[in-house]
């Protein structure tokens, strides 16, 4: 049996996940901000669907998963906070790479991200955390 998530039950899962996933400053001292550049692509005729940049700053909460803007796409999206949880423990500054949505109505990957994340880190050079 499947029950359908009412709209109000959806925005309150999401914002409990976001505030479960702590501020950006707490996470990862030391990154004055993390910029996020996406393309979304699916499959067909008109593969890129849009293109988007994201910021974090560290008053911002850390949550990183992005939603799969597919219609009907359930369970599906792309979660960028590996790439920037070993982005920030290398201390490097960026890296790129492409995310697929495995979401339960579609297993073939009917659509996918390319990222491009980038991590600017404060000038200090003290190594807390
Ligand atoms: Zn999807």
């Amino acid at each position: 049996m499947r029950n359908k998530q009412s709209y109000r039950e959806k925005q309150e899962l999401e914002r409990v996940a976001m505030v479960a996933a702590g501020l950006v400053g707490e996470r990862y001292s030391g990154v004055s901000s993390i910029e996020f550049h996406m393309t979304y692509f699916q499959r067909g005729l008109h593969p890129v669907l849009m293109e988007r940049t994201l910021n974090f700053l560290p008053a911002n909460y850390a949550c990183f998963h992005m939603k799969c803007v597919q219609e009907g796409c359930t369970d599906g999206g792309y979660d960028l906070a590996p790439v920037v949880a070993s982005l920030a423990k290398s201390r490097k500054k960026s890296t790129k790479g492409k995310i697929f949505c495995h979401g339960t109505n579609d297993t073939l990957g009917h659509a996918s991200i390319s990222y491009e994340v980038t991590i600017q880190y404060q000038k200090s050079g003290s190594k807390a955390g």
